[in-house]
């Protein structure tokens, strides 16, 4: 499931490589999609902007369009120069949105909307959104005000609720109880104040950290390589997430993960350092 992190660097990438270009060519194989294209054109449409708003997808077009897309497990936005071979096969293409020198290609998307202004900041409120972690105006104490208020949700399904706390996805989930040395499946109400902050500012700050540019970044598809530990070797990446059997970083114990059947999640921790 894509991260937070991963949709706002797509967004960026996006942004970068279409912002302020006119859209030559539109293609779509979504019914819904195609004939709103077909009453409203978007090819001549110049692309504003891009932005991500936890893991939803904002493409905003001039003639006040606006297409929102969503990732879900599968989905995925990759950028292309216009002659540059596809890294996904042509049946998994949903939409292409081209202009002169690049193609958007938006592979496998599950939910993908066309709104107005307007429509979208209604779509906003029904969907109810969380507190963005990579807002610049997230605001930790709403989150934990909004956390409490599910005294008995385990913490580690808080975090990926969307409507309290939006763009965490699983291995952030597992990493961020990590970091604050929580059981992820302890209940809200079980918390402390101190544990309950130490998560949401873990979450906000891993996050960030996760998308932070290179002075010499270009304009390249993501290739997946997120971490937390700070260290930059492959292997070293994260605390617990994948690494079932395999030693704590922190006290050696063997890390340990559930899968659980209701939603498929696996959870990963130390069952040493997170009682
Ligand atoms: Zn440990």
């Amino acid at each position: 499931m894509p991260e937070g992190d991963t949709i706002f660097r797509a967004a960026r990438t996006l942004n970068r490589a279409l912002a302020g270009k006119v859209i030559t060519k539109f293609e779509t194989v979504l019914p819904k999609l195609s004939r709103i294209n077909e009453d409203h054109p978007l090819a001549g449409r110049a692309i504003e902007s891009v932005n991500a708003s936890g893991k939803w997808m904002h493409m905003h077009l001039s003639g006040d369009l606006v297409l929102l897309t969503h990732m879900r497990m599968n989905g995925s936005w990759h950028i292309y120069r216009a002659a540059e071979r596809w890294q996904r096969p042509k049946r998994d293409m949903r939409i292409v949105i081209a202009t002169d020198d690049f193609v958007a290609v938006g592979f496998n998307i599950p939910v993908a909307e066309f709104h107005s202004e307007r429509s979208l900041i209604q779509r906003s409120a029904v969907s109810k959104l969380g507190n963005d972690v990579l807002a610049a105006d997230f605001d930790a104490a709403a989150v934990i005000f909004a956390l409490k208020a599910s005294p008995d949700t385990g913490i580690g399904d808080a975090l990926l609720r969307q409507s309290l706390i939006a763009g965490l996805g699983n291995v952030y989930k597992s990493e961020v109880c990590f970091a604050c040395r929580v059981n992820p499946f302890r209940s809200i109400s079980a918390l402390t104040e101190a544990e309950l902050e130490c998560l949401v500012l873990s979450a906000r700050k891993i996050l960030l950290a996760n998308v932070q540019e290179h002075s010499d970044s270009q304009i390249i598809t993501y290739a997946g390589m997120r971490r937390t530990t700070g260290r930059s070797n492959p292997a070293d990446r994260l605390w617990v997430y994948g690494r079932a059997g395999e030693p704590c970083r922190r006290c050696g114990a063997a890390i340990v993960s559930s899968k659980e059947a209701e939603n498929a999640r696996v959870t990963f921790w130390c069952p040493r350092c997170q009682q």
